[in-house]
């Protein structure tokens, strides 16, 4: 969805609306899985070096547990989004769908684990992740990093 900047008012255009989630076009596996539609609320400024955007990002997701790696429901809900894109000289639009969804990926979280987001949730494996975290809190800074991936593994088979 292309902004004009000519279409900018110098105080600031508000739009406010939805994306499909088929904007994400994200694998299956991805550890994202949005939802249903992302809802935006967006004032634009158009200055003579940068656009900004603020405003609201909100939707549906579902994320991989990075512990157990089963999907969960993860309601975004960014408040206080604030972007800044740098403007070309001879820029006449930019494109708000890439925006959304770039703003998106960087603010939700990165590794969540199930029993942080959903409430009365045991992650079946968080035992096995917290002993392996504990010990890379051990004093001695030449013991090898634990490899928490790899004893997750182990565990599959
Ligand atoms: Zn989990």
């Amino acid at each position: 969805m292309d902004v004009f900047l000519s279409e900018i008012p110098e105080e600031g255009l508000h739009l406010e609306g939805e994306f499909p989630p088929a904007i994400f076009e994200l694998a299956t596996e991805d550890p994202i899985r949005p939802a249903g539609p992302v809802h935006y609320e967006a004032t634009i400024f158009a200055f003579e070096e940068v656009i900004t955007v603020h405003g609201r990002l909100s939707g549906p997701f579902e994320l991989q547990c990075g512990a157990c790696l089963e999907y969960f429901p993860y309601e975004a809900d960014f408040p206080h989004w604030s972007s800044e894109l740098d403007r070309e000289p001879d820029q006449e639009s930019f494109d708000l769908e890439t925006l959304v969804r770039e703003d998106f990926l960087l603010n939700l979280p990165s590794h969540p684990r199930c029993d942080e987001y959903v409430e009365g949730r045991v992650c079946p494996k968080a035992d096995l992740v917290e002993e392996f975290s504990d010990e890379a809190d051990a004093p001695d800074p030449d013991s090898p990093r634990p490899n928490v991936w790899g004893a997750l593994d182990e565990w599959k088979q």
